[in-house]
């Protein structure tokens, strides 16, 4: 995108809301997609197609993926489980596919019961399915290297592991691969070494983004390293919804609102204004009054006089 050096992905209404048992009201979300598309985010990821009887925080991506569709220059992704998550994201006409691929097996086989093999065989599928639709609906089609940073069941992950499986996404026909601490595990020299190693491996092109939790309060620390090594798009949810609970107080995704201010105060145009930001989390807290917001920005407000780095 023209005129921003660092893109910001929300992923609020997807990882947020998953992993909150409360449910959203439609007319909320779509509230809140509005209100965050119109404060200069310029990318959501809105929903993910898989069995509502499995997640019903999420049973009306659909419907929610409309609607984003309606707001431009927005782009809309979403998450597949796999290839029947897929036919429904290109009936829908995201722009964006996220299919995720959890590096430890262990991990895979406990999640969605499938092995690497059995997973990239999907991509595979996945990957002539978009083929096959025309020239201008192809979605974008990103394999998340999930648990990259370490597994609640196996612990280490192996950088060898993270950096063949990158390697065999994009042989079996993803066009990006994204790192994720779907776990909370990253630390800052974790994340230098791991970037470093993927980018060098499939290209810098081919992963520009990272997905990171806050689970140990370290996420911003590890945007900075992240950005330093080159990553150009960030994953966050507002208000950092989706608390883990095996960590009280722990945010999930890091806070949407604190890495746009670190951001904007660097001095690097992220396309978003920090006001209409922060007025989004209103649209939230009421709709989800039970659910914990995290984030310090959004409680300090921003600092007098504040105005980013550029324009001083
Ligand atoms: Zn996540």
């Amino acid at each position: 995108m023209s005129g921003i050096d660092i893109e910001i992905s929300e992923v609020g209404p997807r990882d947020g809301l998953q992993s909150i048992s409360s449910i959203m009201p439609t007319a909320a979300k779509k509230a809140w997609i509005s209100a965050e598309a119109a404060a200069g985010m310029p990318e959501i990821e809105v929903g993910s197609f898989v069995p509502p009887k499995l997640m019903p925080q999420l049973a009306d991506t659909g419907e929610i993926v409309a609607h984003a569709l309606t707001i431009e220059g927005l782009r809309v992704a979403v998450l597949v489980p796999n290839k029947k998550g897929a036919e429904n994201a290109c009936v829908s006409g995201a722009h964006k596919i996220t299919i995720p691929l959890s590096v430890s097996e262990t991990h895979s086989l406990a999640n969605v019961r499938r092995t690497h093999a059995q997973v990239l065989n999907e991509v595979r599928d996945i990957a002539a399915l978009i083929k096959d639709q025309p020239a201008d609906k192809r979605p974008t089609l990103e394999g998340g290297l999930s648990t990259a940073f370490g597994c609640t069941l196996e612990g280490v992950v192996p950088q060898a592991k993270v950096v063949e499986m990158a390697e065999k996404l994009m042989a079996a026909g993803c066009d990006e691969v994204g790192i994720s601490d779907t776990t909370g595990f990253a630390t800052p020299t974790h994340v230098r070494q791991l970037v470093r190693a993927v980018r060098a491996e499939v290209g810098p092109q081919a992963a520009p983004s990272i997905h990171l939790h806050n689970t140990r309060g370290l996420g911003l620390a590890n945007v900075l390293v992240a950005l330093e090594e080159g990553i150009t798009t960030v994953d966050a949810s507002l208000g950092g919804i989706g608390g883990c609970p095996a960590a009280p107080g722990a945010s999930g995704n890091i806070v949407t609102e604190d890495l746009a201010f670190m951001l904007d105060a660097m001095g690097l145009k992220t396309g978003i204004d920090l006001e209409k930001l922060l007025a989004v989390r209103s649209i939230v807290t009421q709709a989800l009054p039970q659910e914990e917001m995290y984030g310090f920005t959004p409680e300090a407000g921003l600092p007098l006089g504040y105005a980013p780095l550029a324009q001083r």
